[in-house]
């Protein structure tokens, strides 16, 4: 049985329940956390601040870099048993898992060095005036994490705060909670004080809420979906507390007819079925010039049919979705395309190991999708890509801002001016030309606009997010 983490010891929920953890490749139940509440929160806010107040709010910036680079370290150390527990925990397959757990090590590693580079700035005012700027953190924040990444995300929102001086509390997704609590407790081997990371585990309308509703907490960073931003928004808005928002997106890859297609296919189906398409940044449609459509569809058909979909441990192009609501939700999607009469170009295959308990999904093509119909607009979280044609460029930025998201775009063409203009044109947080992702840097600052959320993590604009600034005038004559 997994326990909560607080003040770097284990520690079970008052409320004495516990929830399953199901294994999403057999559907079977292999341990069960912490169903934690309220009174949990309070305890972990309350480790949290004392740890701010009395220690890390006195730790040099310096230290606290060697400190986050000590855990990059052990968490390299730990890769291996980490992304196991990442891989049966939320069905990842093994190269993605282990892919996950390196990019943690690069969170904190980046964050490290990152920590004694923040600073103010001096502003030049009246005769008589000196004036100057102070990069403070805002002292606990919370972490609400979604289950679809959830070493990654833990790095890129927990790593910035603690590098800017914060301490944290953490609500991971109870879908996936165990390697966090892992990491916590590596974290409390290298040296982090009792107190700077917690983790506290349940359900998000019980505990989820209890943190965003909290006093002590002084700045949300959420990551999940659209609906559960808006609560979230509401609930700190009640108290003015700022908020990070990254949710969800519907991210275009807009192909020309001068594309390089060979580079472009392998990135157009990796977008959308890594991670079985649970992925914020999914390549979920495709907007495809009317001069390639037809050729450009055979040839995706032709490559969906050769992806096969098993249990992690096989390390397929595709494990299973996390849990059998968000199949039921990808089943739903695709019955609306049927009853609208969207064709479908080609689906995957299942392969014969994957056991009839998990929770499996083929990954699939559709064309002509209205953009007005839901698999045009809203995000299906699972392997299945729109495809539509657009007539020129007018068209292809037309089609592309055409959902209330905005947090990725990919766009593949050879002519260098239609590559700025369309980068200036598309509105999404990121825009990649001739590549998608770039290799997800922890370097490239990520977030949305409109309903992808605000606000920035990653890279060192994520620190700025992670700080309030005071302005500090003297008056000496
Ligand atoms: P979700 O919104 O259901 O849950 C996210 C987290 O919020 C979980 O920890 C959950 O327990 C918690 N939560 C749920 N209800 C809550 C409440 N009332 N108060 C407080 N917390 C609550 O999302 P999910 O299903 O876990 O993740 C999928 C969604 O996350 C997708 O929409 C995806 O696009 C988005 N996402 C976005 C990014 C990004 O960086 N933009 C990254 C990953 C996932």
């Amino acid at each position: 049985m997994q326990l909560n983490y607080i003040a770097n010891a284990s520690t079970p929920s008052s409320s004495g329940r516990t929830i399953p953890v199901i294994d999403p490749s057999d559907g079977q139940v292999f341990d069960e956390i912490q169903r934690s509440n309220a009174q949990d929160i309070d305890d972990a806010v309350h480790a949290a601040r004392q740890c701010f107040d009395a220690v890390w709010s006195k730790v040099s910036a310096a230290e606290r870099g060697r400190l986050l680079m000590k855990l990059s370290a052990k968490v390299a150390e730990h890769a291996d048993e980490l992304a196991a527990i990442e891989q049966r925990d939320c069905g990842k397959p093994t190269k993605q898992a282990k892919a996950d757990a390196l990019a943690l090590v690069r969170y904190f590693e980046y964050y490290a060095g990152a920590c004694d580079k923040l600073h103010g700035e001096t502003i030049p005012y009246q005769d008589g005036y000196s004036v100057l700027t102070w990069r403070e953190p805002h002292g606990v924040t919370g972490h609400i994490i979604p289950w679809n990444y959830p070493m990654q995300i833990f790095g890129r929102s927990v790593g910035g705060a603690l590098a800017a001086g914060n301490v944290s509390v953490v609500k991971p997704a109870e879908d996936a909670c165990l390697s966090l609590i892992r990491v916590a407790q590596l974290a409390a081997e290298v040296g982090f004080p009792a107190g700077a990371i917690n983790i506290v585990t349940g359900y998000g309308h019980e505990v989820g809420d209890a943190l965003a509703r909290h006093p002590g907490i002084d700045h949300i960073s959420f990551t999940g979906s659209p609906g559960v931003g808006t609560i979230i928004q509401q609930v700190a808005a009640e108290r003015h507390c700022p908020v990070t928002l990254e949710l969800g997106g519907k991210s275009p890859q807009i192909i020309f007819a001068d594309a390089d297609l060979d580079a472009a296919i392998p990135m157009v189906i990796n977008a959308i079925v890594q991670n079985a398409g649970q992925t914020c940044s999914a390549g979920s449609r495709v907007l495809i010039d009317e001069l390639i459509y037809e050729p450009l569809l055979e040839r995706l058909g032709k490559a969906f049919e050769k992806l096969r979909v098993g249990p992690a441990i096989l390390d397929l192009d595709v494990g299973p979705l996390i849990r059998q609501s968000q199949q039921q939700r990808v089943w739903d999607f695709l019955s609306d395309a049927q009853v609208a009469g969207i064709p479908m170009v080609a689906q995957g295959q299942i392969v014969d190991e994957a056991p009839e308990t998990g929770f499996y999904q083929a990954p699939t093509l559709l064309r002509d999708v209205p953009v007005t119909h839901r698999l045009a607009q809203d995000e299906v979280f699972g392997p299945v890509l729109s495809a539509m044609s657009f007539r020129d460029e007018d068209h292809a930025v037309e089609l592309a801002n055409a959902t209330r998201f905005g947090l990725v775009a990919g766009v593949w063409t050879r002519d260098g001016a239609r590559q700025f203009r369309m980068a200036k044109r598309v509105r999404s947080g990121q825009v990649f030309i001739n590549n998608y992702g770039a290799g997800g840097g922890v370097e490239l600052p990520f977030g949305g606009v409109k309903s992808s959320g605000y606000g920035r993590e990653k890279g060192f604009e994520a620190l700025l997010g992670f700080t309030t600034l005071k302005t500090v005038a003297i008056r000496h004559g």
